[in-house]
């Protein structure tokens, strides 16, 4: 069965940020939210052992992926091709699995109070096409394919060392690898996490979440009394008779 994985060479990523531009501009990803990012990162190291890289990522589509189970209305879900993925109609923007992603890869999109983030192109994809990011990388940074078939050049890159570096601080089972020959993927790591998520503001929680849950509690409570009192006359009618 397909799965499908992206690997990431640092070795040829020249931080140009083109892949977070096309992405933002396919998406219409409102600043300063992003779908996949090119995030720099402080030095590390004393002159003149330095290194500096930046932080290249993007949703992992993890194998045990908390957003899934943090989600109250089953709008993320994983699909079968191991694509997390965010049913809009179901999502009611309550923030829970930004809460609960471990990698900062979501957003509340202020255009529709929706969960946003990176669905590896998925309707591109099912027309044999590249993702964005992919098709836009100016040094074919960005790898994408299915890890099980083992003539894929994502098998390929996994089998020759490129790793999901993230896995032994956060096991959920990231499908994003990294290749890095430099060995520049450390300073990511002792960056962990490499960037906070902007998460939904107290109004939009009261707007989408405490407030149809508030007045759902009514309705439900006025609905109940009116059954309660259309019984009690039903009933009492019923006693008249007898
Ligand atoms: Fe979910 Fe975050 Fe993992 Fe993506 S990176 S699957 S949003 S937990
Ligand atoms: Fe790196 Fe390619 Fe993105 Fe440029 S487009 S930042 S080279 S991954």
């Amino acid at each position: 069965m397909t799965k499908y994985a992206m690997v990431i060479d640092m070795d040829r990523c020249v931080t140009c940020h083109a892949c977070e531009v096309a992405c933002r501009a396919h998406y219409e990803v409102p600043v300063p939210y992003y779908r996949n990012w090119v995030h720099p990162l402080p030095p590390q190291g004393v002159y003149p052992d330095i290194k500096k890289t930046s932080y290249v990522g993007l949703c992992n589509h993890c194998d045990d992926a908390p957003c899934v189970k943090a989600c109250p209305t089953g709008a993320t879900y994983k699909r079968e091709d191991g694509v997390v993925v965010v049913d809009k109609d179901l999502c009611i923007g309550c923030g829970l699995c930004i809460d609960a992603c471990p990698y900062g890869s979501r957003y509340i999109n202020p255009l529709d109070d929706k969960v946003d983030k990176c669905d590896f192109c998925i309707d591109r994809v099912l027309h044999n096409e590249e993702p964005v990011c992919v098709q836009t990388c100016i040094a074919g940074a960005r790898i994408f394919g299915d890890m099980n078939d083992p003539n894929s050049e994502v098998s390929k890159l996994i089998e020759s060392g490129a790793t999901s570096n993230f896995s032994s601080l956060v096991n959920v089972g990231p499908n994003i690898y990294y290749k890095d020959s430099r060995n520049v993927f450390p300073v990511v790591k002792a960056s962990f996490p490499p960037r906070e998520p902007i998460r939904p503001t107290p109004q939009k929680l009261w707007t989408n979440v405490v407030r149809p849950i508030m007045w759902l509690t009514i309705g439900a409570t006025f609905f109940g009394q009116l059954a309660a009192l259309a019984l009690q006359l039903f009933k009492g009618e019923s006693d008249i008779k007898e």
